[in-house]
């Protein structure tokens, strides 16, 4: 499970589609359910299940969530548990874009098996220019979101890994390379062990 965290507009969406893109069948993206309203170009389904506060709140009834977290103001996101457990039993890895309430819950139920990774924007300033370059929200949506950054800054040690995103190139390289790096760790490398029992035979 590899959970990529970072305030909004530190780059985090273009590194996890890159990897997406590259990794294919080897990792997939969990898919929160959100009772944000969708934006533009937001496909549901891929992009979040958007769904009611009504429905959102019997899916916590329910247990049908792993983690849940409510985010700017009064807005819920959840990771689906159904879908994590089979892609898990299928031997995919996950790729989780949650905050830092979320990693720390991820972290709580499973551990070892979770690899945190925090995004850091270069600095303020450039964040903020990122989000109004973007230009999909109010500017209210844009000076909470750089209140809710700070909030999010603070949770920086709650991370394994924490980078700090001044060039995508470079920043894309070091999150590919820490995501190969866990992959080889020997407690992850179950299907080594019929092979390195097989060695004195080859
Ligand atoms: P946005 O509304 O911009 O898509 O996302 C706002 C924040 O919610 C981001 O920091 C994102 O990582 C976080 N988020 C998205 N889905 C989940 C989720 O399922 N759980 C938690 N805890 N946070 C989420």
């Amino acid at each position: 499970m590899f959970v990529l965290s970072s305030p909004s507009g530190a780059g985090k969406s273009t590194i996890a589609r890159r990897l997406l893109k590259e990794e294919r069948n080897k990792l997939k993206m969990s898919v929160s359910y959100t009772t944000r309203p969708i934006r533009d170009g937001e496909v549901d389904g891929k992009d979040y299940h958007f769904v009611d506060t009504a429905t959102f709140r019997q899916m916590v009834e329910d247990d049908q969530f792993l983690e849940w977290a409510r985010v700017m103001g009064d807005n819920r996101y959840g990771t689906p548990r159904e879908t994590v457990f089979k892609d898990l039993e299928h031997g995919r890895d996950i790729l989780f874009d949650i905050d830092w309430q979320g990693a720390q819950q991820l972290f709580q139920l499973a551990g070892g098996d979770v690899v945190r990774v925090f995004i850091l924007p270069p600095g303020l300033k450039t964040l903020r220019e990122r989000l109004e370059k973007r230009a999909t929200d109010t500017q209210e949506v844009i000076d909470n979101r750089m209140d809710r950054a700070l909030g999010e800054v603070s949770h920086w040690d709650g991370y394994d890994y924490v980078l700090v995103n001044d060039d995508l190139d470079d920043c894309y390289e070091c999150v590919q390379t820490i995501l190969t790096a866990e992959r080889l760790k020997r407690s992850r490398q179950r299907g080594m062990i019929g092979f390195i029992r097989r060695l004195p035979e080859l």
